[in-house]
């Protein structure tokens, strides 16, 4: 699918830090996502405490979601989000290490892109109270491609622990 020329999205992105000042890292990152071309910020989640997944002898992680609008490519977004995260200090020493910063990204409007290095929505969103918890505060009837309603995909993973924690307030 292509979009029209200078057409407009909602993307919605995915923050998570466990190392460092996570509140710090996140609101540098909200900041940065602010600075893309094309791009205005329009919401930003709660901050929610999660325990960590796959490699668990890890501080627990802060999450949140981003709503932005944005001309930019589904491509070209996640460029600019491994470029933030590049500048937050993101190194990659394993799957599911602990990290200074993460963006993700979980949703453009209603693309689904499956490329080598790109699918959208987001591949283990749907699986993750982390993500949908968030994403419901900003779009309560949000409906993922391929997945159904987020009200629906979130009741399913209800069970899992996780506790809202502040808001990312400038500062
Ligand atoms: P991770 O930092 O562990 O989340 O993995 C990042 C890698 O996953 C990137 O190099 C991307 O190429 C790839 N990737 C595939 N789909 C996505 C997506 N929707 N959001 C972020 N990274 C993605």
């Amino acid at each position: 699918m292509t979009d029209a020329p200078g057409a407009v999205a909602r993307a919605y992105v995915g923050l998570g830090a466990n190392l460092g000042d996570p509140m710090v890292q996140m609101r540098a990152a909200v900041a940065a996502l602010g600075h893309l071309p094309a791009t205005t910020v329009v919401g930003v989640s709660s901050v929610y405490r999660s325990a960590p997944v796959g490699y668990l002898e890890q501080p627990d992680f802060c999450n949140a979601v981003v709503a932005l609008d944005t001309g930019l490519s589904p491509q070209a977004l996640l460029a600019a989000l491994l470029a933030i995260e590049q500048e937050g200090g993101r190194t990659r020493e394993f799957r599911n290490a602990p990290r200074l910063i993460d963006l993700d990204l979980l949703l453009h409007g209603d693309r689904v892109v499956d490329e080598p290095d790109l699918t959208v929505p987001h591949p283990r969103m749907v699986d993750r109270a982390f993500v949908l918890l968030p994403l419901a505060e900003l779009d309560p009837g949000c409906v993922v491609p391929g997945a159904g309603a987020l009200s629906v995909l979130a009741g399913a993973v209800s069970a899992q622990p996780i506790e809202r924690i502040g808001v990312l307030a400038p500062g």
